[in-house]
C-alpha cells in the first residue's frame, strides 16, 4: 500500500488572497477552458453529446456491440460497461452531457466575460433547439419519454431521462440568461411544462421517479426556481414546492431531506444501506436547490429551510469527511470518514463547493470559505489530468486514483470531465479563486496556460 496523498498545505488564515496561492489554480482553470471550449476542439465535443438525441442510445434495447466500452477492472481485466451492471434494459445517461458541457461552458463565459464563447454557445443552442425540440416541447435523448424509472416503473426502474432534461433545461435557461436569448427561456419553459403534464397525468411526483430515491429527478429544483426567475410564472414555483414538500413529509419517505436534517442523526443513518441510496453528488445537487428555493420564498419558510441545510452541511462535514478535504466516500454518504483508502469523485466535490458557495451567498456562512478551499485544493485539483483535457473520476487518499472512463458510449465526454470547469468557477463564487477575463491582447486571443504545470 502507498502513503496516503500529502493533502497541499493551505494558506494561514487570514492571509490576503491576492498573490501566490491564487496565480497558479486560474492558470490552470485557463488551461482546462482550452482544452475543453477552444475553438479547435468545442464543435467535436458538442458534436459528441448531441449524438444522444439522434440515436436515443440512452433507452435503445438493441444497444450494439460497438457502444460497449471497456475499461480496467479491480483485477486487471477488461470490464464490459454495458454488460456489467447497467445492461441494455436499464436507461442510460448520454442524455445529461450536451446540457452539463452547455451550462459549464455559460458559467465559463460568464466569469470570464468571453463574448466570443458566448456566440458560439448561444448559436449552437438555439440550432439545438430547432433540431430536437417536439410539438409538445419535449426535448430528451430517451425516445419513450415515458420512461421515466422508479418504483411505480413497470419495466426497469434504472432510467436517467429527467436527470438529462434537467440539465437541457438548466443549460438553456443559463445560456438564455448569460448571452441574452430569451427565445431559450421559452424552450426551457416549455420542457418543464411538458414535464409537469406528463408527471400529472400519469399520478406520479419528481421524487418516483429514476434512481436513487428520486433525487437526481428531483435535482431539477433549482432550474425549476430559476425558471420562475426568469418567467415570474407561478406554476413554476408551485412545482418547485411541490417537490421541497416532498422532502418534508411526516410519513418520512425517504429521502426526507429537510425532514432529517433536523434530526441530528448523520446522513448515512438516516435510512438503511446508504450504498443504494445516499448518493453523494446528486443529494447535494437536491440541497443547493434547497437554497435557492428559501432565497426566493424568504420569510419564515425560508430562513427554516436554509437551518436545515446547513444543518445537514454540518452533518456531512461531522460524519462524511474524507481525507482528500471533500465529502463521501466513493460517490455516496457511508460513514467511512478519514479511512486511508477514502476515494472521492470529482463530481461530488465540485457539487461540495457549490453546495458550501450556495450557503455562503444566502446566508453569509462563515464555514464556507475554508471548506471550499480545503476541497479545491485537497480533492479537486489533484483530479485534473492531460493538461486539462480530462479528469480521473475517483481521487483516492492512497494515490490509486480511479481513472475516468469514456462512459455509457460517449467519446467525448464522461459526468466528471464535464463538471470540471464548474469546480473553479465554484471555488470562485466561494470567494477563493480570482478568475481574469481573457487577455484580449494576446495573440489570435489565446489564454495564457502551461500544460507542464498541470501534468499528474
Ligand atoms: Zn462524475
Amino acid at each position: 500500500m502507498q502513503d496516503p496523498r500529502p493533502i497541499p498545505p493551505l494558506p494561514p488564515p487570514g492571509r490576503a488572497r491576492a498573490g501566490s496561492p491564487i496565480a497558479e489554480p486560474a492558470e490552470w482553470f485557463d488551461a482546462v477552458v482550452d482544452a475543453r471550449y477552444g475553438k479547435g476542439v468545442r464543435d467535436e465535443i458538442l458534436a459528441d453529446a448531441e449524438r444522444a438525441f439522434r440515436t436515443h442510445f440512452d433507452d435503445d434495447k438493441n444497444r450494439k456491440a460497438e457502444n460497449v466500452v471497456w475499461h480496467d477492472g479491480p483485477d486487471g481485466k477488461k470490464i464490459p460497461f454495458l454488460d456489467g451492471w447497467i445492461s441494455p434494459e436499464m436507461g442510460a445517461w448520454q442524455g445529461e452531457f450536451w446540457g452539463k458541457y452547455m451550462l459549464a461552458g455559460a458559467e465559463v463565459a460568464e466569469c470570464r466575460n468571453d463574448a466570443e464563447l458566448k456566440r458560439w454557445l448561444a448559436g449552437n443552442a438555439v440550432r439545438f433547439v430547432r433540431e430536437f425540440r417536439q410539438s409538445d416541447g419535449y426535448i430528451g435523448s430517451y425516445a419513450d419519454r415515458d420512461f421515466l424509472g422508479g418504483p411505480k416503473d413497470r419495466r426497469h426502474g434504472f432510467a436517467w431521462n429527467v436527470w438529462g432534461r434537467k440539465y437541457t433545461m438548466w443549460a438553456l435557461l443559463e445560456i438564455a440568461r448569460v448571452c441574452d436569448r430569451p427565445e431559450l427561456v421559452d424552450a426551457a419553459a416549455g420542457m418543464a411544462g411538458q414535464l409537469m403534464a406528463q408527471l400529472s397525468e400519469r399520478g406520479l411526483s419528481l421524487r418516483e421517479t429514476g434512481t436513487f430515491a428520486g433525487m437526481p429527478s428531483c435535482s431539477a429544483l433549482i432550474v425549476l426556481v430559476r425558471l420562475h426567475r426568469a418567467t415570474g410564472r407561478r406554476e413554476h414555483l408551485a412545482f418547485a414546492r411541490n417537490i421541497v414538500a416532498d422532502w418534508d413529509r411526516a410519513d418520512g419517505a425517504i429521502p426526507n431531506l429537510v425532514g432529517n436534517a433536523f434530526s441530528g442523526r448523520p446522513v448515512h443513518d438516516w435510512y438503511p444501506k446508504p450504498e443504494h441510496w445516499a448518493k453523494s453528488y446528486e443529494m447535494m445537487s437536491c440541497l443547493e436547490g434547497i437554497v435557492e428555493y428559501a432565497e426566493t420564498v424568504g420569510g419564515a419558510e425560508g430562513a427554516r429551510l436554509l437551518d436545515a441545510v446547513t444543518r445537514v452541511r454540518d452533518l456531512l462535514v461531522r460524519h462524511e469527511t474524507n481525507r482528500l478535504g471533500s465529502v463521501g466516500d466513493g460517490d455516496k454518504f457511508t460513514g467511512r470518514q478519514n479511512e486511508r483508502n477514502n476515494g472521492t469523485e470529482l463530481c461530488d466535490v465540485v457539487y461540495w463547493m457549490r453546495l458550501n458557495a450556495a450557503l455562503r451567498r444566502a446566508t453569509g456562512d462563515g464555514k464556507a470559505p475554508a471548506l471550499v478551499e480545503k476541497a479545491f485544493r485537497g480533492a479537486f485539483l489533484p483530479g485534473i489530468r492531460d493538461g486539462g483535457r480530462w479528469c480521473v473520476q475517483l481521487v483516492k487518499a492512497d494515490g490509486t486514483d480511479v481513472p475516468a472512463p469514456l462512459q455509457v458510449g460517449m467519446k467525448r465526454h464522461h459526468c466528471c470531465v464535464d463538471n470540471m470547469p464548474r469546480g473553479f468557477v465554484a471555488a470562485r463564487h466561494a470567494g477563493i479563486l480570482r478568475v481574469a477575463a481573457p487577455d484580449t491582447n494576446a495573440a489570435a486571443g489565446r489564454w495564457r496556460h502551461n500544460n507542464e504545470r498541470i501534468q499528474p
